[in-house]
Parts: C-alpha cells; structure tokens; sequence
C-alpha cells in the first residue's frame, strides 16, 4: 500500500493469497483460486510461476481476475508446476501496477516472489531504515519491506532469511512465497489473517480461504498455525515454528463480514457461525415485525439465523445488482451515495404496509444504512427495525480489514439511540460482543485472553502500532473519535 517514508494515515489492505506446488496447471489453478477469492481484492492481481528450469514468469494487472487472466496468451506465459498469486484491495492511494504483488526479487541464492495479506504496523519504521542503509524500494507496499529484509540478512538459508525478516515485523501477515527450493507459507505470531493448507494428488496449495481449495477441487488439510512456517518441496512439507509467543488473536470480522460464506476458518463454517449470530441476535433484540430482510449480500445468513429464531418470515426485500462493485470501492463521499443505489433496490411487493427487520452485518460510516432504511420506507414500509450483526465498529482495524479512521465511524461518535436517529430506523440494535463470542461457541468474551482479533469493536489492538505509536501527532488524529 503507499507507503511514503513519512507520512501515510493508514494502509488500506484486504487480499487473497494462493499458492500451488507440483502441478502441471499451476498458473491456471492459481487464477481459479484468486477467482474463488475475489471477494478479497478486486482492485488487481498477479502470478508468479516457476518452471521445472528453475525461471520465474510474471504477470500482473489491475482489475478483475477474469480480466486479467481469462486469456489464453497470458496463460500460455506462465508455464511451471509451481506457482504464487495475490488479489489485492486498495481503496485509497495509488492503483500502480508497480504495487500489484507477488513481489519478486533477485536474490544472491536466486529469485524469490512473495504474495502478502495483512498489514504491517511498523513498515515505516523499518522502511526508513532500510533506505537509509542504501535499500531501493520499488513500490510503495508495505509488504516491500519482507523483500529489503530478507535481502540484507546475513543468515544463508532462505527459511533462514525469512525467519530474520519475520521477527523484525510487527503487524498481521499470512504470506505465500516462491523460491527455487520450494513453496514457503506463514502466518503472524497471532494468526491474525488466514491461511489454509490443501493437498493436490501429489501437490499442495496454500489459500488464503477454503474456497479456494473447492474450486481446484484440493482437500483442505489444516489451517496454518498462528506463528508456524510450512515449507514445501519435493521432499515433502515441513512446519517451522520460530517464535516462543504466538497466540489466538484470529480476525473476527472474516466471520462476521470478509470471508465467503463457504469457506471453513478455524474449523468453524462461516455460513453456520453468521446464522448463528442473527440467532443471537434475535434473541438479544426481539422486536414485533412482519418480515425479516437482509441487506444483501452480506446480510443474507444473519438474516436467515434472526428469521428461524424469531418466528418472523425471512423475505427478500431488498434485490441487489451483482454487476457494480462493494460499495466501499467508490472514492467519494458523492460517488458512495450513488453507489447504493446502484447496488440496491427495494422490492415493494415484499415491504409495502409492512413492519420490517433489516439485518445487515456491520455500521461503518452509517452512509449504507441511511440510504437502505431511506429506500425501504420509500417503498411503503411502515416501521423499519435495524438489526446489525457485529458489535459497534467504534476503532479502525490496522490489520488488514479497510475501515476509515476512526473520526469517519459513526459508532465512534455516538450512542445506539443516536445512530436509530442519524439513519432514520424506529429502532437500532447490534449483537453484543458476548452474544458473537457466543455464536462463535464460547462462553463469552475473555477480557483477559480474547479468542479473536476484535480491536474493531474493542481497541483492544494486541499488535503495537508502531508507525502510529512513534509519532504523538499522527496517534492523536488517528485513533481520536472526533475529527
Ligand atoms: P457504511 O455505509 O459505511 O456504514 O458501510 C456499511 C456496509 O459496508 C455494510 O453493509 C457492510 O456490509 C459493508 N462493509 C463493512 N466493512 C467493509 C469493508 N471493510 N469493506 C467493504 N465493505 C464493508
């Protein structure tokens, strides 16, 4: 993401990783995995395979997978039985195709290509370093960083290196990355980002979500440890775990709204644990209504868990135009508002006269609420009862999930009642965090040791934010409320 060696309020990543070693389709299989992971970055994305000559080939572009890889000539130039890809989301800064990952890199032991899901939160410190010391950064990612680092290390072995560079960043990361000797993966000492591990006939994938292993039709085998570093090769797989502290601080926001509902995190499906949580949702705030509709389509499965709990028939109200982007890719405050409503419409037959439950999963800026509860009152509803299924997002993820600073979150200004008022519903209510870690099948939330990452809904940020924390200025303004 920009990263400028002084300032940069925030990076913005949300991505895919994908990685296949040993098979004949390598690059094809890697497009189908960023395919079946587009929901993770739709801004661009690259390939870098390995042929059994030991050369590496690339290809990167912005837009789409299809777009970018739906050509035969550009599949016919990635041949190699191994192959890295990387789908990448950035909704602010420069869309350069320089920053489309894998990176890659000539090393002294040979080339070397890395794709990265996260965010670092002492990139810039170490990045100023590292040009200080005589590094030529070629893009303005974060994830450049892993590159510089790797390069300089005085250890011989590339796990060696890499482990070196993985000690000296903090922050969220779930890498995959290529080298002659093999296929590498790893995730951050508390598993923020996922990562799983597929078997392939005699090959392997690594992904990012399960859903990438059922579209190259891989068994998932297990999910990558917080912490652990699996080697690939043709000797086998190899787990490393370097580090003496890792823990379980997995992202809680994949369940609630990132990951696709098909996919299985941590052993748990992503479409039980929504439904479950509009379940928990119902219960928590039952409220006398005709139809429960979700805001589609990240809605769609609370909806259904609130409807079956509460009694209340599930509709679809609310009809969705698959052919426009999330709506968080628009740039402007203007472009945003038009984009819900290009997105979304109100199906009347359903809503007119009717006393409504909306269910979406999340309130950030509150701008997709106002105009939905807008709509469906347009469309003759008579009462609209706003249901949302994750906590108030009241602090900005740092991690990799994008959310604005934290002046922009509505739940960071203002209470429950207020925020019913700002986007016009008779009544407002989120699940609370106890009632999620309860649908995520805990007791509760442990104050003292979280299951999950839920800085977003806690501020409770168990990585220290570094490039923040250095600088009292930029600290102030990002993580105040007001503006
Ligand atoms: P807002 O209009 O800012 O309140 O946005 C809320 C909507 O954006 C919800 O319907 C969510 O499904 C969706 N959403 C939540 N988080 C994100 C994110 N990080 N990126 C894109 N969309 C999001």
């Amino acid at each position: 993401m920009p990263l400028p060696l002084s300032e940069d309020d925030k990076f913005h990543e949300e991505c895919g990783v994908f990685g296949v070693w040993r098979h004949k389709d390598a690059a094809a299989l890697t497009a189908l995995g960023l395919h079946a992971l587009q929901h993770r970055g739709q801004e661009a994305s690259g390939i870098v395979t390995l042929d059994d000559a030991g050369s590496f080939h690339t290809h990167k572009g912005l837009g789409l997978v299809g777009d970018i890889f739906g050509d035969a000539k550009v599949m016919a130039s990635l041949p190699g039985s191994a192959a890295i890809g990387h789908n990448r989301y950035a909704t602010t800064g420069e869309t350069a195709l320089r920053n489309v990952q894998p990176l890659y890199a000539d090393f002294e032991f040979g080339g070397f290509a890395v794709g990265h899901n996260g965010n670092l939160t002492n990139a810039g410190v170490l990045k100023r370093a590292l040009v200080r010391r005589g590094c030529l950064f070629q893009s303005s990612t974060d994830s450049e960083v892993f590159v510089h680092l790797i390069a300089i290390s005085l250890y011989s072995t590339v796990l060696d290196r890499l482990i070196d560079a993985l000690k000296q960043v903090q922050g969220a990361y779930s890498l995959v990355a290529l080298h002659n000797g093999g296929l590498i993966g790893a995730r951050d000492p508390l598993g923020v980002r996922p990562l799983v591990l597929g078997r392939l006939s005699d090959g392997w994938v690594l992904a990012s979500e399960t859903c990438a292993l059922d579209i190259v039709s891989a068994e998932f085998v297990r999910d990558i440890e917080p912490g652990e570093i699996v080697v690939i090769d043709d000797s086998g797989i190899r787990s490393v775990k370097p580090f003496s502290n890792t823990q379980n601080r997995f992202c809680i926001f994949e369940y609630i709204y990132f990951a696709r509902p098909d996919s299985v995190m941590e052993g748990t499906p992503v479409y039980d644990t929504r439904k479950r949580i509009g379940a928990e949702l119902a219960r928590e705030s039952a409220v006398g209504a005709d139809v429960v509709v979700p805001v589609p389509d990240s809605g769609v499965p609370a909806a259904m868990g609130y409807a079956v709990e509460s009694g209340i028939p599930f509709e679809l109200g609310i009809i969705r135009n698959h052919y426009v982007g999330r709506t968080f890719i628009e740039p402007t405050d203007q472009i945003r508002h038009l984009g819900v409503k290009l997105k979304h419409s109100a199906n009347r037959a359903v809503l007119e006269g009717k006393r409504v439950i909306l269910v979406d999963d999340s309130i950030v800026r509150g701008t997709t609420s106002k105009k939905i509860v807008e709509m469906v009152r347009q469309a003759g509803a008579a009462e609209v009862h706003m249901r949302i299924s994750s906590p108030p997002t009241t602090h900005s993820c740092f991690y990799g999930i994008d959310t604005p600073e934290r002046s922009a979150l509505l739940a960071a200004k203002h209470d429950v009642e207020e925020m019913a008022k700002l986007i016009g519903a008779d009544s407002l209510a989120f699940i609370s965090l106890d009632g999620l870690y309860r649908a995520l099948g805990k007791t509760g939330r442990d104050s003292r040791n979280p299951a999950f990452c839920d800085a977003c809904f806690t501020g409770d940020y168990a990585i220290p934010l570094t490039d923040w924390t250095d600088n009292a200025e930029r600290r102030e303004s990002l993580l105040k409320a007001s503006a």
